[in-house]
This record gives structure tokens, C-alpha cells and sequence, in this order.
């Protein structure tokens, strides 16, 4: 279903400078409109973020894109995603081949996309809880992902990469953010390249906004 919509994105992404041919490809074949509520099918294949409900949002499939081309990925390498929410940019990681491990805070959504990986048969590690201290079992990660806005960057997710590993995270205000990536040179050197302007949903944690 909706395969001629899905190559259409997967045409507008690439005018609009997306190279990466694996992660194009993804974007072809992941089925995004499996990961949006019902009544919003019909919207899935827009180059739009859509409402999951909770008061949260599925990103902008641009956003999805260009989050996963700044990683840099190779198959096989591993990726910790905090903010699961939908479970479409984990989907698209999982289909580039990657080991993914994913955090989501609110338990609703964690159990739902849970279910909705289990009954697709998407391979993915995820857990409930707070993001913005990593998950220290797993690391050091290949590749971070920080799919919610944070007005700093989280120490413990600096400490999870790996050397060379590259952290992807929107930092600034609750209604804008500059897209952080950030290059692991050595354990307390690092690479900073911005890129504006964004807009997440908040990440609410310890190492994120305090508050609900
Ligand atoms: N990657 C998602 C985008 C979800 S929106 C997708 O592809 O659909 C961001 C998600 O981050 C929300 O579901 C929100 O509940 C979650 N979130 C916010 N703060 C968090 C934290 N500290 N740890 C884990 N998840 C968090």
C-alpha cells in the first residue's frame, strides 16, 4: 500500500539534499503510514510531523533523514535513540541494518510501539525510562540520536560514544532548537557543526528540562 506515495517522498527528500542512498532507500521501503493513528493515514506520506497522540509528534520525514545522514552510519553499527515516540525513525534505522536501542519515557507510547515492533517484526532493544542518561549497559554506541529539544547537552550521552561516533541531538528554547552534530575526536574533544532551526517536542529529564 502507498507505494507510489512513498517513492514520492522518497523524491522530494532528495531535492530537498538528501544523498545518502542508504537512508533513502529506508525511507522507500519503511511503511510510515503504520506509524501514524488511523485518521492520519492518508497524511502519512507528507513531508510533515504528524500527532501521536500524548501530546507528541512522529518527525518530519526531512527531519528523519537528515538526523540519520549526519550519523554516518555503516551497517552493523550501533545506535542508542532516545525519544521512540512513533518508532518510525527506529524503523528506518533498523532497515539501514542497524543494532538499535531505543528510550521512550512515557510508558503508553513505549508499550504501543513496543507491540507495533513485535507485530511488524522490527528488531529493536527498547526500554521505558529516562533518556538523557544514556543507556550505560550497551554503550559505547557508534551513533546517538536525540529525537526530542534539550537546552544542553547531556554529559552522559557524550561519555556512551564512541571515538569517531557521531551524537545528533537539538539543543535550545522549547519552541526552536539549532541541530547539534557532534563528532566523539577523543574522550574530552569533540566537534560541534550547527545547524538551524528546528522543532522538537521537549525532552523531559534529568539531564534534559526539568518539568512536565
Ligand atoms: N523518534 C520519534 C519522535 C518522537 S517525539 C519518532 O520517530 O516518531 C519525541 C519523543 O521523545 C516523545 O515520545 C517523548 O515522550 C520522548 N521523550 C521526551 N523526553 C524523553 C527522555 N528523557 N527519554 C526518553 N524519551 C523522551
Amino acid at each position: 500500500m502507498y507505494e507510489r506515495e512513498r517513492l514520492e517522498l522518497v523524491d522530494k527528500l532528495s531535492e530537498k539534499g538528501i544523498n545518502d542512498i542508504f537512508v533513502l532507500k529506508a525511507i522507500g521501503e519503511v511503511e510510515r503510514h503504520l506509524f501514524v493513528p488511523k485518521a492520519m493515514k492518508h497524511h502519512a506520506y507528507k513531508d510533515i510531523a504528524l500527532p501521536i497522540g500524548y501530546g507528541q509528534t512522529i518527525s518530519q520525514p526531512y527531519t528523519v533523514a537528515f538526523m540519520t545522514e549526519a550519523l554516518m552510519l555503516k551497517p552493523k553499527f550501533k545506535v542508542l535513540e532516545i525519544g521512540t515516540g512513533s518508532g518510525y525513525q527506529a524503523a528506518i534505522l533498523f532497515k539501514m541494518g542497524i543494532q538499535v536501542y531505543s528510550i521512550e519515557r512515557q510508558f503508553e507510547i513505549y508499550s504501543a510501539t513496543r507491540k507495533l515492533f513485535d507485530h511488524l517484526g522490527i528488531h529493536v532493544n527498547t526500554k521505558c525510562g529516562d533518556g538523557t542518561i544514556g543507556w550505560d549497559e550497551f554503550a559505547p554506541y557508534n551513533g546517538i540520536i536525540v529525537t526530542a529539544g534539550s537546552p544542553n547537552i547531556p554529559s552522559s550521552l557524550k561519555k556512551q560514544l564512541l571515538i569517531g561516533g557521531k551524537l545528533v541531538i537539538p539543543v535550545g528554547d522549547k519552541n526552536s532548537q539549532i541541530l547539534k552534530i557532534i563528532t566523539k575526536l577523543d574522550e574530552d574533544e569533540f566537534d560541534i557543526m550547527d545547524v538551524p532551526q528546528f522543532s522538537f517536542v521537549p525532552l523531559i529529564g534529568r539531564e534534559g528540562w526539568n518539568q512536565k
